[in-house]
């Protein structure tokens, strides 16, 4: 029987790889052969080939036709006419990606006019390096060459070392390997090339072929997901070349000789961690998205990372010197003296940052009166897991099994799985470890899942809600978990729980692993079963999920969303979505009071847990545990110390208490100043014997200081403030001194910094003004009239001579300040 159904492609990009993965899901449910025939170029393929699919070049409002043919082609046809009208136009929509926000370029930076390429912050940090151009084995050194086996025998011997190196390996490395053995499969390739040499290409002739002819349709899409296709097949043709030439010794070895800033289209997870990370120093990827697993691995292994510059853009600067700063986004290239000096002091000020944090990376997490409070991490992958215990996690809060599952053709297996949590069990050596199961759907679509397309994803079929169509999947997960779980301690959290069924229907299905498990001799551990508490119907009958369950973890995410009813990613809505909503707080309240009335525990694993910001209303709220990035683990460790958890508790009632987020973001504003003891004077503010070499580096430092010591959260705009001052008129006041200074919200605590020069810089145009003698002013508009007091004090003395030379031939930072405050009578 034949059937045709005959449509027009309404997709804006045309059927790259998402939209051709999702046909071939259709397709292959059938038996029948169907063919996608493209009326306007004549192209036609396998619908059921993804390769094949892509290849016929079909773009927007290009007529087409799917012809069936087979025994089941009715059943087919009707599925197909109902899918192609009602699905197929919607499975391409874009990838949320991360927010970006603007960024304000220090001041300090820009004065110097420097040459930046401005690019997407993917991994925060500054790197200084060789730029380096990520070469693959250009596959032509294998053109003209006579194989010396079969295509067969060649498949087949790549096929057996991938199997054997998914053996031992696991997380990213076996997920990629179980891709390319997918690709080894695919018709598309194996037909084509058996094809060619059929018609007398040699092996090399006709896998070069083949590939450019898949890839150069695959680049056209601007899609990320068909970009690492084209990677991917690349990396495949190189081994079957690879292999069946020996002859040729050809290396695919990528070295690095020298501290590097790496530069490549794309780099797949494996080539990230083949590069020697004794010498990468920084990433510019053209095409990398910010939930890339490349990018994921850069960040826990502290790469700063940017992307959307492409190669041509720096491919002058090859073998030179540049910096990438990946929290400004930008690359500097041809770096003048001054421009390379700001950098050179932003990563000293960078690691000094490090070493103030650092101390706490191993110290208990506890407040100034002994309260502790669980700080983990969130993690998405295996590898991620070792370098956030580094940084001083006391345990995973949450592990986002899902990213397992994704940019993939097909899930993992129990193997892989129970490979994965093991290995994050195993780095963690005892301490907990909280699994999420998958949470996907919505808006973290799993091609090979085949949802339906939502109007309304946040709200529609997610995470645990999909649990009941794919139970083979939600069961393998569940087992994978129990078998690790021997190797530390297990925790797992279902995610989007909002009603009592939900849970003891989870509840069920673990029972049945566990029967089956044990039916079959298989040996599993203990685990605790926990859920997030995203959903706010939750919090009302926390009294009854506190006898289902042993834990609860806040998706703060979440549950700011569907509280405030407010999509999370919708900029037009952007500004409705805070978590300081007094009834955001009160909610919050409910939720830690529900479980601590009957001795469960409660942490936060949403972005929230590292807003230093709102650290005291989370000791506050009396949160036994807050899960964040690995990098804010420390600095959240530093910030707990200065907090009393009792006035924080008094803090978070009032707040719970107050009309407005503004009210309850003055409330706050008022306690930190007030908790934090930071005197306007303080030797962690004085800074002897510098060598500057400008005015920018000198204020540089200074306001870059009171970011080290806790005294601004913002950086750039208090030194945006101080420069705005001296726009005005120069502080240089004569004699060697100089005293820029502004009273701003910008700065949390009133502080006086000073430094002394080793030389003088130049502080205006007029020579006079050169200064070597520093006093910086930066106190807060709240607190008074200080500002002028002290600015017209310190000018009165200045004007002595017995004061310039006392205070600059100081020999501590103790001395100047003993000085200064009895001078000053502050
Ligand atoms: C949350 O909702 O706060 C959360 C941690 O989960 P996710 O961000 O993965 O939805
Ligand atoms: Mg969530």
């Amino acid at each position: 029987m034949k059937k045709e159904v005959a449509f027009t492609c309404e997709l804006p990009n045309g059927i790259h790889a998402r939209p051709a993965n999702h046909l071939e899901a259709v397709c292959s449910q059938f038996k029948s052969d169907i063919t996608l025939k493209n009326l306007r170029n004549g192209n036609q393929g396998s619908a059921k080939s993804v390769l094949s699919l892509v290849g016929t070049d079909t773009l927007l409002d290009d007529p087409c036709s799917l012809i069936i043919e087979g025994d089941d082609a009715e059943q087919a046809f009707e599925t197909l006419a109902k899918y192609i009208q009602e699905e197929f136009p919607h499975c391409d929509e874009e990838l949320v990606v991360m927010e970006q926000g603007d960024v304000l370029m220090p001041q300090s930076l820009m004065r110097h006019n420097p040459t930046l390429i401005h690019a997407k912050r993917l991994s925060a940090g500054i790197a200084k390096g060789k730029l380096v151009r990520y070469t693959d084995v250009e596959l032509s050194v294998f053109d003209g060459e006579e194989a010396s086996m079969s295509f067969a025998d060649a498949k087949q011997a790549v096929t057996e070392s991938l199997l054997a190196k998914a053996e031992t390996a696991n997380g990213q490395e076996k997920e990629i390997i179980n891709a390319h053995l997918g690709i080894l499969k695919d018709d598309a390739l194996n037909d084509q090339v058996n094809a060619m040499v059929k018609q007398g290409d040699s092996l090399a002739r006709a896998i070069l072929k083949t590939v450019a002819a898949i890839t150069d349709t695959l680049l056209q899409s601007s899609s990320d997901y068909l970009k690492e296709r084209v990677l991917d097949i690349k990396d495949i043709a190189l081994q079957l070349l690879i292999t069946s030439h020996p002859h040729l010794n050809v290396l695919t070895e990528f070295t690095l000789s020298e501290p590097s800033v790496v530069i490549a289209n794309d780099l797949t997870p494996s080539q990230f961690l083949g590069l020697d990370r004794a010498y990468l120093k920084g990433l510019i990827l053209t095409q990398a998205g910010s939930t890339s697993h490349t990018v994921i691995l850069a960040r826990a292994f502290n790469i700063p990372a940017v992307s959307g510059v492409a190669i041509e853009q720096c491919a002058s600067q090859e073998g030179e010197t540049i910096y990438v700063d990946g929290g400004l986004g930008v690359v500097a290239v041809e770096t003048s003296e001054s421009v390379a000096a700001y950098f050179e002091r932003a990563i000293w000020l960078a690691d000094k940052k490090a070493q103030v944090e650092g101390e706490f990376v191993h110290q208990a997490a506890q407040t100034k009166d002994g309260k502790g409070i669980e700080i983990a991490a969130n993690i998405a992958c295996t590898v991620e897991a070792e370098p956030a215990f580094a940084k001083g996690a006391e345990g995973i809060g949450l592990f986002r099994t899902e990213m397992l599952f994704m940019d993939r053709a097909t899930a993992p297996d129990e193997d892989e799985q129970f490979n994965a949590y093991k290995a994050v069990l195993e780095a963690a050596e005892g301490k907990p470890v909280i699994i999420r199961t998958m949470d996907i759907g919505g808006d973290k679509p799993i091609d090979y899942l085949n949802l339906p397309h939502e109007h309304n994803p946040f709200l529609g079929y997610r995470a645990v809600r999909i649990y009941p169509q794919f139970l083979a999947l939600f069961h393998t997960q569940i087992r994978a978990i129990l078998r690790a779980a021997p190797f530390g301690h297990t925790k797992v959290m279902i995610p989007m729980i909002q009603s009592i069924e939900e849970i003891r229907w989870v509840k069920e299905q673990i029972a049945t692993v566990k029967a089956v498990m044990d039916s079959e001799g298989v040996s599993y551990g203990e685990i605790e079963l926990g859920i997030m508490v995203e959903i706010p119907s939750v919090a009302f009958i926390m009294d009854q999920f506190c006898k289902e369950v042993d834990f609860f973890s806040i998706g703060s995410n979440d549950m700011t969303q569907y509280l405030l009813a407010v999509d999370r990613d919708n900029d037009n809505v952007a500004k409705l979505y805070n978590s300081l909503a007094p009834s955001f707080l009160r909610l919050l309240d409910a939720v830690v009071k529900g479980a601590h009335a009957n001795d469960k525990w409660v942490g936060l694993c949403g972005e929230l847990g590292a807003n230093k910001k709102v650290l005291p209303l989370l000791i506050g709220a009396g949160l036994d545990e807050l899960s964040m990035a690995a990098p804010s683990i420390a600095p959240t460790k530093a910030a707990l110390r200065q907090f009393d958890s009792a006035q924080c508790r008094e803090l978070f009632e009032q707040a719970c208490n107050c009309a407005t987020i503004a009210d309850v973001e003055a409330l706050l504003d008022t306690f930190s100043r007030a908790q934090e003891d930071k005197p306007l004077l303080a030797t962690e503010c004085v800074l002897l014997d510098c060598d500057f070499n400008s005015k920018e580096e000198a204020i540089q430092t200074l306001v870059g200081n009171l970011g080290i010591q806790g005294r601004t959260h913002l950086v750039s705009e208090l030194e945006a403030d101080i420069w705005a001052r001296e726009e005005v008129f120069s502080t240089g006041l004569g004699n060697g001194f100089a005293i820029p200074h502004t009273k701003s919200d910008n700065i949390t605590h009133s502080s006086i910094s000073i430094a002394r020069l080793k030389k003088p810089v130049r502080w205006s145009e007029d020579e006079d003004s050169d200064a070597d003698f520093v006093i910086m002013l930066t106190l807060n508009k709240d607190q008074g009239d200080q500002h002028m007091r002290i600015f017209s004090g310190l000018a009165r003395k200045l004007i002595h001579e017995s004061f310039r030379n006392t205070i600059k031939n100081m020999a501590t930072e103790d001395e100047v300040i003993g000085f200064l405050k009895s001078e000053l009578a502050l």
